[in-house]
């Protein structure tokens, strides 16, 4: 038994024995010649789940949105993106490095949205001055918060009236259709559908919480995904026998997707044990992922050591407990398949001691 709780992200470090099966048992083939047929029957699987006419396999989320990117916008376009979205932000930059696309990033609202007046302001004139706007990229979950189907729908809406594209980075989109389901009293699998449905291309991943240890799939119209796949030949993103990773990625739709719930009730578990610790403060977690603002105190103990000073950080004295989260711009812990109530349990201990909570 491990006793590591690892929250760092939503990546499980062990596949589960089914889906280690289900990678063993599966056909395989040489999917650069395009006759895997693990590899296809993910792709037709999720095109149809999403419904969209094709999909492609990738080995990450950063490479399909990489692809996507530079499927829509030719070298000197721009795309509309959110300041802290992860194609901007999180992906090194790829777009602009690898695609000569400018981003043109949006500040979030305090949901995670782009204002549709920021959006329509940042929209070039037809000017030799500006490079072409072509895009519009949107996030959801964004760090874990849903954006609404309302909001999706007059951004994307927006987009379309101006003549732009629109991309979804979807990496967490079937946490936003679980936490949709449950809302509505409705189908996840639906709920991803209709979200999938207002955008020219989505990109999900299936080694974020659907607990597969490889893997993403970018979904669109035949001629983007045609498209999409010199891209993925040009970043080394061409796979041979991938039916071994693909078939992990099937078994994770059919098992992994409803089950995300209870993910999202462990992120409200934790949040329940640190509420009214003295220096924490959070809001409730939407669905997996807690951020948590450190009073002033304990902020410097962290900078401190990250600088070498003589106090642990607290990212540093919980890892030293077995309880692994990150701390860039606050504390974040993600749950996932490998951690369960006494895992979110013993996070809440060692918490209350890092900070030095007395109750
Ligand atoms: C993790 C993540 C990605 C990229 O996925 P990788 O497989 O790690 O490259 C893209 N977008 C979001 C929102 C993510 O959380």
């Amino acid at each position: 038994m491990s006793t590591i709780v690892d929250l760092r992200s939503d990546t499980v470090t062990r596949p589960t024995a089914a889906m280690r099966d289900a990678m063993f048992n599966a056909p395989l083939g040489d999917d650069v010649f395009g006759d895997d047929p693990s590899v296809n029957a993910l792709q037709e699987r999720i095109a149809a789940l999403l419904g969209k006419e094709a999909a492609l396999f990738m080995p990450t989320g950063t490479q399909s949105n990489l692809a996507a990117l530079m499927s829509h916008c030719q070298r000197g376009d721009e795309y509309l993106v959110g300041q802290m979205a992860h194609t901007y932000r999180w992906e090194g930059g790829g777009a602009a490095v690898l695609g000569s696309i400018q981003p043109q990033p949006i500040a979030h609202q305090a949901d995670g949205s782009l204002a549709l007046a920021d959006i329509e302001a940042a929209i070039k004139p037809d000017d030799a001055h500006f490079a072409i706007t072509r895009l519009l990229c949107l996030e959801n979950t964004f760090g874990g918060q849903p954006l609404a189907m309302a909001y999706l729908r007059d951004a994307t809406a927006l987009a379309r009236r101006r003549g732009l594209a629109t991309h979804l980075d979807g990496a967490r989109v079937f946490n936003a259709a679980v936490v949709q389901a449950e809302a509505n009293g409705s189908d996840p699998y639906a709920e991803a559908r209709a979200i999938a449905d207002l955008f020219d291309s989505v990109s999900v991943c299936f080694s974020k919480g659907l607990g597969a240890p490889v893997g993403s799939a970018l979904v669109g119209s035949k001629a983007l995904i045609a498209r999409a796949k010199r891209v993925r030949k040009m970043a080394g993103g061409g796979m041979r026998q991938a039916g071994l990773l693909a078939a992990a990625a099937s078994h994770a739709l059919d098992h992994h997707v409803v089950r995300l719930r209870d993910d999202h009730a462990n992120a409200r578990r934790l949040a329940d044990g640190l509420a009214g610790i003295d220096g924490l403060t959070f809001t409730p977690p939407a669905s997996n992922i807690l951020f948590v603002d450190l009073a002033p105190a304990l902020v410097h103990a962290r900078t401190a050591a990250k600088w070498g000073g003589e106090h642990d950080s607290l990212v540093d004295q919980l890892r030293s407990r077995g309880v692994l989260c990150t701390g860039l711009y606050k504390l974040r812990f993600v749950t996932h398949l490998d951690v369960d109530a006494a895992g979110v349990d013993r996070a809440i201990a060692e918490i209350r001691r890092a900070v030095g909570a007395s109750h």
